[in-house]
């Protein structure tokens, strides 16, 4: 019989879900075949719950009143409700027989995907305080999951997990010991998704997976990632998913004078502080306008253009930096929303980086094919979908040797 593994991934304003069957699966390892993927967005505004089957196909569409998901934890109510519906039990195809969540922060306790038991739930509701607005979410189907199916096991898989390797030297701030002992590190996140590109890439480029390789996760939130023999040896985001490079919302790195200034001069306090860095810079803060990297393209706004051209900037520079890292790079791939989709960022960022050798190929760029690059010899440029969920179902059938 067929056992499922369910991967939820709980953020800020949506809940994606997916169903994997974890049997007569072609080529078995740790293929899964995925039944069910599903997405509640919009929540808090437009709520919108789509379906599809594992073929792609749209299964459901429908747009929700705000009343129906005012909030994350009430939208795991409607996620979950379909999720044990004869609807749902049709096209998933066998029992449920454990679930795997995303967690943003595993702190400087997880090293790896962990069963959810009392004191592991413990753990990471007292990290809450290092990723105050993606923690909860995070928790909310996991608590929801616990009353609902409490015979269920429940995997947590983490997005700093993949770089608790980093070296002592790469993880600290230049700050007093005892802070760091506390916790004041630099963990890095979207490591669910660097974890997928480096199994991905001993797929299609086995020798590139062996070398090394910056990662350019740029979605809602970005982040680089420099990985060597498959490892993440450093990353652009550290003690939250503040660091780095800039964000549709989040400015990346700015001098903490800058911080100190808003304090003194404009009265914010951390609440203020928080709202402010979280969801009033970046791309949006810059250009005035819009998060969207599309809006912002399309539109002839000097701002619109300066926000675009200092995103680049800075994603350079990054990758300037993690190429010094690295000591030279075998190949920069680009993932996730923009990553995947912005093929004129994609060819900007790699003309800004040209000094490393990379090249893209006009046609593949357009045409979104894996290998972009011009030249034969020298380093990638490389374009791989992320599938977190997948990640996560496979850490989950890892852990219950499913
Ligand atoms: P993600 O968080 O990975 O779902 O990525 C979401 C981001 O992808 C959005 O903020 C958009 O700016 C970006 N995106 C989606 N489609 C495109 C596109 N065709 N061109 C550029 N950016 C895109």
């Amino acid at each position: 019989m067929n056992r499922v593994i369910l991967a939820i991934n709980a953020g800020s304003s949506s809940i994606k879900f997916q169903a994997f069957a974890t049997e007569g699966v072609v080529g078995a390892g740790d293929n899964l075949e995925r039944r069910v993927s599903g997405l509640l967005e919009g929540i808090g505004s437009q709520p919108r719950l789509l379906i599809k089957d594992g073929a792609g196909a749209t299964l459901r569409n429908d747009n929700l009143s705000q009343a129906a998901a005012p909030s994350v934890e009430a939208g795991e109510g409607i996620v979950g409700d379909w999720l044990q519906s004869d609807d749902a039990a049709r096209l998933i195809g066998g029992p449920i027989g454990a679930i795997g969540h995303r967690v943003v922060h595993g702190g400087a306790d997880f090293s790896a995907a962990a069963q959810i038991d009392d004191a592991v739930l413990a753990r990471i509701t007292a990290l809450t305080h290092l990723a105050p607005l993606h923690q909860p979410k995070n928790l909310a189907p996991i608590l929801a999951w616990r009353q609902r199916r409490p015979d269920l096991p429940q995997i947590a898989c983490f997005d700093t997990a993949f770089h608790r390797g980093h070296a002592e030297v790469a993880e600290r701030f230049a700050i007093p010991e005892a802070l760091y002992l506390e916790g004041v590190r630099r963990y890095g996140f979207h490591g669910i998704s660097y974890e997928f590109i480096a199994e991905k890439l001993t797929e299609v480029a086995p020798a590139i997976a062996r070398g090394r390789v910056i990662v350019a996760h740029l979605g809602n939130g970005c982040s680089l990632c420099a990985m060597q023999d498959g490892r993440s040896v450093d990353s652009t985001m550290s003690f939250t998913a503040l660091d780095g490079i800039p964000m549709g919302t989040r400015p990346g790195a700015i001098d903490p004078g800058v911080v100190l200034y808003l304090m003194r001069e404009k009265g914010m306090d951390a609440a203020a502080l928080e709202k402010f860095l979280y969801h009033q810079c970046g791309l949006k803060g810059m250009s005035g306008i819009s998060n969207d990297v599309r809006v912002l393209e399309a539109s002839t706004e000097p701002q619109a253009r300066l926000a675009l051209d200092h995103f680049v900037y800075r994603i350079a520079k990054e990758i300037g930096a993690l190429a010094a890292v690295l000591q030279g790079i075998d190949a920069l791939v680009f993932t996730a929303g923009i990553g995947e989709n912005g093929a004129d960022l994609r060819a900007r960022i790699v003309a800004a980086s040209s000094w490393l050798g990379l090249s893209l190929d006009a046609d593949a760029n357009a045409a979104r094919r894996t290998d972009l690059s011009k030249s034969a010899t020298g380093p990638r440029v490389l374009m791989i979908p992320t599938d977190e969920e997948l990640m996560i179902a496979r850490h989950t059938r890892r852990v219950l040797a499913l």
